[in-house]
């Protein structure tokens, strides 16, 4: 490698460590796109869209199930009345034709019992009106009922899913993270501090391998001069991306 011919004094940190945060790197960059499928599952979109789903047929199924109330609190009353009636009208009419009362008090009595039968019909009529209304409202609620329940099966065989593949990612970073805990140990404290930094600022990508003249973080070339200036630094740096390199 060019540089290894310069005589600068060998740093004190030395190569093993910037090795070692190398590998720190890479098993910050396995457990960064762990989270990053964890966050991203096909399942975990579709589950989303299943729950917008359930959400909006609640709505509608709250509305449809309040209109069919109302129609049958009308339709219980309606029907209440006409009974109401029926009974009046019985009773007008069993009066009437026992007879026994006077012709006006029969005249009045007869056209009392012609209002009340006018009236029972237009009762009827109302109450087979709002039994053909009830019936669409009934059928769009049972409707709407089963396909919520489709809706929040779906969701529990995603949330299934999602749940698994959970637990086998969060396994698999566990892992990562006991072996990054290793690989970090012999990393000298203010080291670890300039990595984290970077990592934040540079998309996740603080250290980066120096081949064939090139950053292995931003890909760009380094001059003789840059790189010899970089290398003779304690802690190597890009002169483009300012990333830590280990050569
Ligand atoms: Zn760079």
């Amino acid at each position: 490698m060019p540089f290894a011919d310069q005589n600068y004094p060998p740093s004190p940190m030395g190569i093993p460590t910037l090795a070692d945060l190398l590998d720190v790197q890479d098993l910050d960059s396995q457990i960064d796109r762990l989270l990053e499928r964890r966050q991203g599952l096909p399942e975990l979109n579709r589950f989303k869209s299943e729950h917008e789903a359930a959400q909006a047929l609640e709505e509608e199924l709250k509305e449809a199930g309040e209109e069919l109330k109302r129609i049958e609190l009308d339709l219980d009353k309606a029907e209440g009345e006409l009974q109401i009636l029926e009974a009046k009208l019985e009773e007008h009419e069993t009066r009437l034709f026992a007879g026994g009362m006077s012709a006006r008090e029969t005249e009045h009595m007869r056209l009392e019992v012609q209002s009340l039968r006018g009236q029972k019909e237009a009762r009827e009529e109302r109450v087979l009106t709002m039994l053909e209304e009830i019936d669409p409202v009934r059928e769009m609620v049972t409707a709407l009922e089963s396909r919520l329940t489709a809706v929040n099966e779906r969701k529990a065989e995603l949330e299934t899913v999602i749940k698994e593949e959970w637990r086998k990612i969060d396994a698999e970073i566990a892992r990562k993270e006991e072996r990054k805990t290793q690989a970090a140990s012999p990393v000298p404290e203010d080291l670890m501090e300039l990595y984290d930094k970077l990592r934040r600022i540079k998309e996740g990508v603080a250290i980066a391998s120096y081949d064939h003249g090139v950053c292995g973080g931003c890909h760009m070339a380094l001059s003789p001069a840059e790189e010899e200036e970089a290398f003779s630094d304690e802690i190597p740096r890009c002169a483009h991306c300012r990333r830590i390199l280990v050569a």
